[in-house]
């Protein structure tokens, strides 16, 4: 399986941003726009997960709103192969299916468009986000996909913040795997 070297791991780390106290205080936001804006890093990036995923077979990727896009939509290119959104509800403008989940106070809900997957039947898709924290949005994701009838046969992301245990959540469901751990 192909993973990033400690060495490797450190510059793409040294390229992302963080931030004090955003958009709440004690969080420790993690600014990927200086990975993106930076041509050497965010190529590096995309050619590791293009060496990663080209041997899986896959059908789609299905990027979350909105940092899973970058990074999917990048990847999906390189693949040649079609990138499907989950967004936040009432922007998509077709019909959706759709996945609750619980916040610390409150639900959300991730939706996907019905024929998202065209006529490909269980289809093998990637999930990609920028970052994992609880795993509540990546795990209301997967349930979205399986809904749709199609594989998810890994999640992938940019980062994992492993102190609070979102793996765990996600690994009950499919493989997962983050390029980078803080
Ligand atoms: P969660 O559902 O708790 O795993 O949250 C994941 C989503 O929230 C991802 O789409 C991230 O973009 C965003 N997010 C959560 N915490 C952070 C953080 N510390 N820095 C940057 N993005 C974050």
């Amino acid at each position: 399986m192909i993973v990033l070297d400690k060495k490797e791991q450190d510059y793409l780390l040294s390229t992302i941003r963080c931030i004090n106290d955003f958009p709440k205080l004690g969080i420790v936001f993690r600014d990927i726009t200086t990975l993106l804006n930076d041509k050497k890093a965010f190529k590096f990036l995309i050619d590791h997960l293009q060496k990663r995923y080209e041997s899986y077979g896959l059908d789609y990727i299905v990027g979350i709103e909105s940092r899973g896009f970058i990074f999917g939509a990048a990847l999906s290119a390189r693949l040649n192969i079609g990138f499907v959104p989950i967004r936040k509800p009432k922007k998509l403008p077709y019909i959706t299916i759709s996945q609750k989940y619980s916040l610390e106070y409150g639900v959300d809900e991730v939706q996907m468009h019905i024929d998202a997957f065209g006529d490909t039947k269980n289809a093998k898709v990637l999930l990609i986000d920028d970052l994992i924290a609880t795993g509540g949005t990546a795990k209301a994701s997967v349930e979205l996909i399986k809904q749709a009838n199609a594989n998810c046969v890994e999640a992938c992301f940019i980062v994992n913040l492993k102190d609070l245990g979102g793996e765990k959540e996600i690994a009950k469901l499919t493989k997962i795997y983050s390029v980078l751990e803080v």
